[in-house]
């Protein structure tokens, strides 16, 4: 499992980086992909993350990180 990114709602805070004890949230395409919000947006590599919710705890942008592995909803 993992938790998801929705590309579209993250405002790229990046509050959520720092968190991660596992180092798994990162920038899409290094900050050059730009989302329907014209900002720059994270991603969660759904193979390392460890479900723990930090993310989600730490991201001020309600729905922009949901507790479920939702592929279609993040890109990477
Ligand atoms: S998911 Fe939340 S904390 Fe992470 S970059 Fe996007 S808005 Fe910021
Ligand atoms: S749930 Fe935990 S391990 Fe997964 S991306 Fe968020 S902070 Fe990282």
């Amino acid at each position: 499992m993992s938790y998801t990114i929705v590309s579209d709602v993250c405002e790229a805070k990046a509050d959520c980086i720092p968190v991660c004890p596992v180092d798994c949230i990162h920038w899409i395409k290094d900050k050059q992909w730009m989302n329907a919000k014209g900002t720059a947006s994270t991603y969660i590599d759904n193979e390392t993350c460890i479900d723990c919710g930090a993310c989600l705890a730490a991201c001020p942008i309600e729905g922009a990180i949901i507790d479920e592995w939702k592929p279609e909803l993040q890109k990477v």
